[in-house]
């Protein structure tokens, strides 16, 4: 049976692993296809492809939009990756200057840190900013540092401006590619969930990571309702994220190909 999946994040933006190594790991575990959705970043697609991946690569990001104060997560498909970089580069913009922001709270409390010493192959963000501070030993932990200082509720998180999920689907259909709301499962406000199913999405990922039946049934339910396709993805991030394993859950066949060829 041919298994895609079609949610998993390299080290392009805050997964752990090399795209190679997810090709490889993804032939390893029976896969047949993979879309890497990178935070904001669709450089790993390029990558994969220079240097030979033999496994059937869609292009895929995972565009991080907000509702009000709520963040929602628009996975974006078999788009044109040059228009998807352009559109990536002001999502880019957008985190810069939250990051500045975040690097002068934290520079008034008694933690410098120059925007250089944050290393990333592509998105940069919180996770590279704890890492930083674990370097530079003002914390003990990465997770330490979440909960002390940059988490949502602590004293130097600032949040990014962001795009509203609407704009996210727009700025991917102008990519000529396909939307998909990620893990609906993960939207607690079930008023803002009921607004974003009349959105003008393409698919649902009802499957998400070890899912049993009974979970993903009332996602496949409403794709049924609205004429959406479903995807099935693990959010894969390598080991800051151990539990979730690559091809945990995936997409079929005919949607993987028709989210490949584009849209008509
Ligand atoms: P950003 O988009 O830059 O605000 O960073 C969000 C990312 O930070 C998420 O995708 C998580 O990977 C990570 N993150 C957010 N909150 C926490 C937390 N409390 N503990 C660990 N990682 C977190
Ligand atoms: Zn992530
Ligand atoms: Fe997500
Ligand atoms: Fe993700």
């Amino acid at each position: 049976m041919f298994r895609a999946d079609t949610h998993c994040h390299t080290n392009f933006s805050d997964g752990t692993e090399d795209p190679m190594e997810l090709v490889r790991m993804a032939k390893e575990s029976g896969l047949q296809g993979l879309a890497f959705t990178d935070h904001d970043d669709v450089s790993a697609h390029p990558y994969a492809i220079s240097k030979g991946a033999d496994i059937a690569l869609l292009p895929g990001v995972e565009l991080s939009c907000a509702e009000g104060q709520t963040s929602v997560h628009v996975l974006g498909y078999g788009f044109d990756v040059d228009a998807m970089h352009a559109v990536c580069k002001e999502y880019k913009q957008l985190r810069d200057e939250r990051n500045e922001k975040m690097l002068a709270r934290l520079q008034e409390l008694g933690m410098p840190i120059d925007m250089s010493e944050l290393i990333s192959l592509g998105s940069l963000g919180r996770p590279q900013i704890a890492l930083a501070m674990v370097k530079k030993g003002y914390v003990s932990s990465f997770r330490a540092a979440f909960d002390k200082w940059i988490g949502d509720r602590a004293p130097a998180f600032v949040q990014v401006d962001r795009y509203s999920p609407r704009e996210g689907i727009e700025q991917i259909h102008s990519c000529g590619g396909f939307a998909v709301l990620a893990h609906p499962h993960l939207i607690e406000n079930k008023a803002l969930l009921k607004g974003l199913l009349t959105l003008d999405f393409d698919g649902i990922e009802a499957c998400y990571g070890d899912f049993p039946k009974a979970r993903s049934l009332p996602f496949e339910q409403i794709a049924q309702e609205r004429g959406w396709f479903v995807t099935g993805g693990s959010d894969f991030h390598g080991s800051i994220k151990p539990h979730s394993r690559l091809g945990s859950s995936w997409t079929k066949e005919p949607i993987f190909t028709q989210m490949l060829e584009g849209r008509s």
